[in-house]
């Protein structure tokens, strides 16, 4: 059972083969026994999932009918889910009940998922790693010694391991998609706004954006569905129709122009993945596509500008973390200031403390100009980049991820390292396009992810060239050994 995608459980579930009851039992007992192995779950939530099961199978039974409706999930832990810890992966929230949900856990709630619990993530969602949380880092399923990529790797390292068939996941600079590259699955960042980000925990706000992880396209665009949509609550929201996902997957690839940076293949990439990126240029020529190679000459600053943006939000963003209103609280305070700052040298980990010093420095008086400012226009640059690109083709194709997961504890000590390895999905961000990342093959048994990226709202043409390209490859039905 714990093989089957969201699709098949939808069908499986109109056909009255099984209820979404016996699905959770069968996914629970799953988690408790495979996932101390792995650690993707920060939190799990048996009772609520098994009352959301009976209900969903409650409204089928009443005539109701939809994708979502009895299907198990789990969500990023930085999604805030009413009653339930929602802990950013961080000691400062490790006691935080989220007093609401956020409008992505309500509207999947609605659509009738079934939530089986809390995914593990990189600390305050920063890393490519998820090494920094406080809960401990998580396993790659297709080898125990390797990462599974960050910030979502909980949620990538879940999935992959069929412990669930999607899950939730955020993209502030890569983390939906360098997981899904890391561990063979299928994963997209929308354009910024169409999924909101309110009860989102907030790390860089012009950056994040959350998006559904899953094994195939057909999945993702189920997932997408029951999240995306305009919503009042948050202001930078986009007020424009969500179209029909799942109808646009079938569109002929005749015709689509493909282009593919030259900038892509520079000496950090590893040979074996250009290879493989090459094999997927083939395969969807083979299905009527046509290649063009352009450019994206600033791309070289996305690295840089990122590593000043994402840290000056995040220094604002959490300076509402001081100890009286939210989470951790030092012992014994001898004033406010004391307590100001144990409760943050003692809540936040080493990488969240350097990206606040380092986002805090560049937006200082006297450094404003020189870095944040600089920042900023780099941005639009690469803003500008993709928009002239997007003028001569409708997809541009490359490498999710310079390398294939890393082992654990192999970039700890060197931050900048780690940075280096986001130059692919950064972009998409500073730029706010969407972007999809598909499973394109392996390199010493570990996979790797070919990136796709379009213009603005075009979630379904990314979609629907990945379901093709997954109609005519079988990368995505690979299955980690031991799971
Ligand atoms: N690795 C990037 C960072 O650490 C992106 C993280 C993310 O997308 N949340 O900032």
């Amino acid at each position: 059972m714990h093989h089957m995608t969201l699709a098949e459980i939808a069908r499986g579930l109109a056909d009255k083969k099984f209820s979404s009851e016996e699905l959770t039992k069968v996914l629970l007992a799953r988690i408790a026994q495979l996932d101390p192995q792995l650690n993707s779950f920060i939190s799990l939530t048996e009772e609520l999932a098994l009352g959301q099961a009976k209900a969903a199978d409650a409204r089928r039974a009443d005539g109701e009918s939809g994708a979502l409706l009895g299907a198990p999930i789990a969500h990023k832990d930085l999604f805030c889910t009413l009653g339930i810890r929602t802990s950013c992966g961080s000691k400062m929230l490790d006691n935080f009940k989220a007093p609401y949900d956020a409008t992505v856990v309500a509207k999947l709630a609605a659509a009738g998922t079934v939530t089986l619990g809390k995914t593990n993530m990189d600390e305050f969602a920063m890393g490519s790693a998820n090494e920094s949380s406080y809960y401990g880092p998580v396993k790659n399923p297709w080898n125990l010694e390797h990462v599974p990529g960050g910030s979502s790797g909980g949620s990538a390292a879940a999935v992959a391991a069929r412990l669930l068939p999607a899950a939730t996941a955020t993209d502030t600079g890569g983390s939906i998609r360098q997981p899904a590259a890391f561990t063979n699955l299928t994963g997209l960042k929308p354009t910024y706004g169409r999924v909101s980000r309110w009860g989102m925990i907030a790390y860089a706000s012009s950056l994040d954006q959350g998006g559904p992880l899953a094994r195939t396209a057909e999945d993702c665009a189920i997932l997408l569905q029951g999240m995306a949509g305009f919503d009042p609550n948050d202001s930078t929201s986009i007020d424009e129709p969500v179209p029909d996902y799942s109808a646009s997957l079938n569109g002929s690839l005749q015709g689509l122009r493909i282009g593919v940076p030259k900038e892509y293949f520079s000496a950090g990439l590893d040979p074996r993945i250009a290879e493989l990126v090459h094999n997927s240029v083939k395969e969807l020529e083979k299905l009527g596509a046509v290649i063009k190679e352009i450019s994206l000459p600033n791309m070289q600053h996305a690295i840089p500008a990122y590593y000043v943006i994402a840290p000056a939000e995040a220094s604002s963003n959490l300076s509402r973390f001081d100890g009286v209103r939210f989470g951790y609280r030092c012992e014994n305070p001898e004033n406010l200031i004391d307590l100001y700052k144990r409760s943050r040298g003692e809540g936040f980990g080493a990488e969240v403390q350097r990206r606040i010093m380092v986002g805090a420095y560049a937006l200082s008086a006297g450094y404003y100009d020189a870095y944040y400012l600089k920042a900023q226009k780099i941005r639009r640059l690469v803003k500008n980049d993709f928009m002239a690109a997007f003028n001569e083709v409708d997809i541009i194709l490359g490498p999710t991820t310079p390398n294939p997961a890393w082992k654990l504890g192999a970039k700890t000590s060197d931050p900048v390292a780690e940075y280096l390895e986001d130059v692919y999905t950064i972009t998409a961000n500073l730029a706010g396009l969407p972007g999809l990342s598909m499973p394109a093959g392996f390199v010493d048994g570990l996979p790797v992810g070919v990136q796709l990226l379009a213009p603005y709202f075009q979630e379904g043409r990314l979609l629907n060239v990945a379901h093709q390209y997954q109609l005519n490859t079988d990368w995505h039905t690979r299955t980690p050994t031991g799971f």
